[in-house]
């Protein structure tokens, strides 16, 4: 969860960089882009809609769409990752990493500095291909998809100590 000033900041930081783009900051427009902050789940346009209607009971999917859209496009927001199926958003513009249930597609955000920077083996890239940025991806199966965690799982055998002879 964001503090309270470094949320304050960041909508400060999309008032400003919507006067950048000549986007009018609309109520509308804070309210979607305040849906996505506070979701640490990176979430999809449908999830964006489902939260922002409760504050404006009369948006569209249409227009959560739209400004989602739009917001991409000014590099308000960001898409995680291009290969999931469905869009997944996040206001996180800090680089870091993700880890990626393959069950429920649940995505945890990895800190960049706990992946030691990759390196490239003798291959080299696509010629003239220039990096922005290394991405890692862990896909993996989280623990409720496991059935471990949520359900006491615990190997809840009456043979205490050893297996049944
Ligand atoms: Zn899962
Ligand atoms: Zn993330």
């Amino acid at each position: 969860m964001l503090t309270s000033a470094a949320r304050n900041a960041a909508i400060e930081d999309m008032r400003r960089r919507c006067k950048e783009q000549g986007m009018a900051f609309t109520f509308q427009r804070q309210v979607i882009y305040e849906a996505v902050l506070d979701s640490r789940q990176h979430p999809t346009p449908e999830n964006i809609y489902e939260q922002v209607r409760g504050r404006i009971p009369s948006i569209s999917l249409g227009t959560v769409y739209k400004n989602v859209k739009t917001f991409l496009d000014t590099g308000l927001l960001k898409e995680v990752s291009l290969h999931h199926g469905s869009l997944r958003l996040e206001a996180n513009m800090t680089p870091h990493h993700h880890v990626v249930c393959s069950g429920c597609k649940a995505i945890f955000d990895l800190e960049e500095t706990e992946v030691a920077p990759l390196e490239l083996g003798k291959t080299p890239l696509p010629k003239g291909f220039a990096v922005s940025r290394c991405s890692v991806e862990i896909i993996g199966l989280c623990a409720s998809c496991r059935g471990i965690g949520a359900s006491k799982k615990k190997t809840q055998n009456n043979n205490s100590s050893g297996a049944s002879k």
